[in-house]
């Protein structure tokens, strides 16, 4: 979770004594604009779109990249919802993927539900967590599909060097309350083409005729309003500056949380598509008893029972209900798509023996050590053997 502070105070006085609220008609002065210019910098992307959610920026990029009726998006099975849910947005729809030990999707699972209809791929950084993402664009590539990678969770994470969420075709960030920078809510679209961008553009503001969001190649379409006020890029001038050192804390807590879980009885370190650069940290039982009893000490969390990310939870999605019968995506798909708890066995297992271990990028390193120590301790308490020998 981010920071807040005096910083956000006098960012956002600024904009309040301006008193425009509106990103358009100031130019590149205005705060939301300077910001994207800052943030694309940063990432290494050539372009950012701030939108008023992450939701809003997975739906933005979709219809930036002309996803539609008839279409199928691979989505992985453990996710917060608004993945599965931006497919059906703009008309298509999701096709769920089994995760892996990474906690991400799973590439050897790609391939097999891909159909004719296979327009995209959604992968998910989850907890900081990067996806396998080599693995991916090779499969993308191969089958010419879009990548949309949804890093509303790793905001300032990188993969083999480069930030998450401008690897694939399109990224999706959210700044809502507790992702790694805030603006309370707030997304943003990232990319390097000029098409997409100008798509996405056009996309989130109704307006777009009369605000020059159009180029002579790419015709307006009729659009929706995603826009945000400079109030969002106020507070989002203010919070870039605090990503990379909640990066280099996260790094260091991992570093030292890592160390003393590797090797304890009964878990083992996750598997990780990056470790070198890792700044999240979970740990993997091979009894789900184990990982639920883990996961009930303070800073730990066992992933079955973040129920919010668990595809068997998504009711609205599996139930392929819509606000209108007519306007259900699932009636306009070119097979009938099942969400069958049964056929992601595995994803739930491996939530079941999961558990995040919390980083702790607010406390003092020594706090940090303390807790480790007293994980490494419980952990040695429930392994057989372990009572036997102290009596
Ligand atoms: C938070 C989140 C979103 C959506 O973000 P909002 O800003 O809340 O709409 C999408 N995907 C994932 C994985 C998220 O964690």
């Amino acid at each position: 979770m981010a920071k807040v502070g005096l910083r956000e105070f006098t960012s956002l006085a600024r904009v309040l004594a301006d008193g425009r609220l509106l990103r358009y008609g100031k130019g590149a002065r205005g705060a939301t604009a300077a910001f994207e210019t800052a943030f694309a910098a940063q990432m290494g992307c050539a372009h950012v779109l701030t939108v008023n959610s992450g939701t809003s920026a997975l739906i933005a990029a979709l219809a930036a990249a002309g996803i539609g009726p008839g279409d199928e998006v691979l989505v992985p099975a453990y996710t917060w919802v608004s993945t599965a849910i931006a497919p059906l947005a703009v008309g298509a729809v999701p096709v769920l993927v089994d995760i892996d030990e990474s906690l991400t999707i799973d590439p050897a699972a790609i391939e097999a539900r891909i159909t004719p209809w296979t327009r995209a791929i959604m992968p998910v950084h989850m907890l900081n967590l990067p996806c396998d993402m080599a693995a991916v664009m090779d499969i993308a590539r191969r089958h010419g599909l879009v990548v949309v990678e949804d890093a509303c969770q790793a905001i300032g994470v990188t993969y083999r060097g480069r930030p998450v969420g401008t690897i694939g075709d399109l990224g999706a960030m959210s700044f809502n309350h507790h992702k790694n920078m805030t603006a309370g809510e707030g997304g943003a679209v990232l990319t390097d083409d000029e098409r997409l961008f100008v798509r996405a553009q056009m996309y989130h503001d109704p307006g777009n005729f009369i605000r020059g969001l159009k180029s002579s190649e790419e015709p307006v379409f009729s659009a929706m309003n995603l826009r945000v006020s400079e109030l969002t890029g106020a507070m989002l001038n203010a919070q870039l500056p605090r990503l990379a050192p909640l990066m280099k804390r996260l790094r260091r807590r991992h570093g030292l949380m890592a160390r003393a879980l590797e090797g304890a009885p009964g878990c083992r370190i996750s598997p990780h598509n990056d470790a070198d650069a890792a700044v999240g940290l979970t740990v993997i039982f091979d009894r789900a008893e184990d990982a639920r009893a883990f996961g009930d000490i303070a800073g730990v969390e066992r992933l079955l029972d973040t129920d919010r990310h668990v595809f068997a939870n998504w009711e609205a999605v599996l139930s392929k209900r819509a606000h209108h019968p007519r306007m259900n995506p699932y009636a306009w798909a070119n097979r009938e798509i099942e969400h069958r708890v049964e056929d992601h066995a595995r994803t739930l297992d491996i939530l079941g023996r999961t558990c995040r271990v919390a980083l702790g990028a607010q406390y003092p390193l020594p706090v940090m050590a303390y807790r480790a120590r007293v994980l490494r301790r419980a952990l040695a308490r429930r392994a057989p053997g372990y009572h036997e020998a102290v009596a």
